[in-house]
């Protein structure tokens, strides 16, 4: 399954954020390094299709895809120096396929900061520094190795030039994600270079930064171009403990329309380049996760890896075509539903029943 990592330096609601995200109670206490366990939290990502679909069907349930969270011990000064918990983290960090960052930015006198000040911009550099010198050290290890071997013709010259840009972006002290587009992303794939994995930054913000579209476009701009979202983490945590109709309320007073934890996984979602596909019936109504891009029969593998292997054909209609039919079988007299092949290219709110030979 695919995982978000959630990073950030101590003290800046972590595990606030991470109990709304499980609805479980992990430490969250006041002090630093109250972290200590990675914890993984699958969270269902928020999808107003699936009751629509579920209706049409007349489904008894419905089951949503879902977002894995890892809470990531806190970052330190020095953790590339394996300073702390360092060693651990940038380990645990590796296997993350994204990064959601943390950053504190609520007031608040009774909680203490690491650095002794609410500074998002310079709290942002401090753990962006620990992962480019951790890359830097990764890319001078390889890079002479290589060389060696493209001298004797055993490596691709274009390998070693992606592995010196890299080392160059991040010696100007900018990450491998944020110059994806002038890098060679391909050939630097093996190293699982922390710096480029996809990043979100999740704001940890009080009622005056959710309140003000200007501050929150000034910290928007420093993290360009990687997504961000803004919670208030600790708001967060205390929805979760509400009926749904206590939280929305809740949200509706407060002048949000969602609530923090959809959000995140909304943008978790998409950072990880994926996409949702619908299966329908009387007994359930279903999404599922495929990459985009992915063609049908690696959808129909999500399913189950027999149903890749033995795959025929997909019967496929979009999502809106289908709801504004009214039924499948309306669909179908509109001609809405399309039979489609191996090559078929999967879009999302795709409607699929799949054919497969045992
Ligand atoms: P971690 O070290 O990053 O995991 O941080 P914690 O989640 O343990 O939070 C540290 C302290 O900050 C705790 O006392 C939390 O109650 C408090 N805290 C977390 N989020 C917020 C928030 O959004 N607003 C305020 N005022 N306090 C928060």
């Amino acid at each position: 399954a695919l995982t978000i990592g959630i990073v950030g330096l101590p003290n800046v609601g972590k595990s606030t954020l991470f109990n709304a995200l499980t609805r479980n109670t992990v430490l969250a206490a006041n002090y630093p390094f109250a972290t200590i366990e990675p914890n993984v939290g699958v969270v269902n990502l928020p999808d107003e299709r699936l009751g629509q679909l579920a209706s049409v069907f007349g489904s008894e349930r419905e089951v949503p895809a879902t977002v894995s969270f890892v809470d990531i011990a806190g970052i330190v000064k020095g953790a590339s120096e394996g300073e702390g918990l360092g060693n651990q983290f940038l380990a645990n960090i590796r296997e993350a396929d994204a990064i959601a960052q943390v950053v504190r930015a609520f007031e608040d006198p009774d909680v203490v900061h690491v650095d002794g000040k609410i500074d998002p911009a310079s709290d942002i550099e401090t753990i962006n520094t620990e992962l480019i010198l951790a890359d830097m050290q990764t890319l001078e290890n390889a890079i002479p190795r290589l060389e060696k071997q493209v001298k004797i013709k055993k490596a691709d010259p274009a390998k070693l030039s992606a592995y010196q840009a890299a080392l160059e972006v991040l010696g100007e002290g900018h990450t491998v994600f944020s110059r994806a587009s002038d890098l060679d992303m391909e050939q630097l794939r093996d190293l699982t270079l922390l710096s480029a994995k996809p990043f979100i930054f999740v704001f940890n913000a009080d009622d005056g930064v959710l309140g003000s579209p200007e501050r929150q476009a000034e910290l928007a701009a420093l993290v360009a171009p990687a997504e961000c979202v803004f919670l208030d983490a600790k708001l967060e945590s205390e929805l979760v403990e509400l009926s749904e109709e206590e939280a929305r309320e809740m949200l509706e007073m407060s002048g949000q329309e969602e609530s923090g934890l959809d959000k995140l996984a909304r943008v978790g979602f998409s950072t990880l380049g994926l996409q949702t596909y619908l299966t329908a019936g009387p007994k359930e109504s279903r999404a599922w996760t495929v990459r985009k891009g992915a063609t049908a029969p690696q959808a129909a593998g999500v399913i189950h890896t027999d149903f890749e292997r033995g795959f025929i054909k997909a019967e496929v209609v979009s999502f809106d075509d289908l709801l504004a039919a009214g039924s499948m079988a309306d669909a179908k007299a509109a001609g809405k539903v399309r039979m489609e092949g191996k090559d078929y290219v999967m879009q999302d709110g795709d409607v699929v029943e799949f054919r497969h030979g045992q």
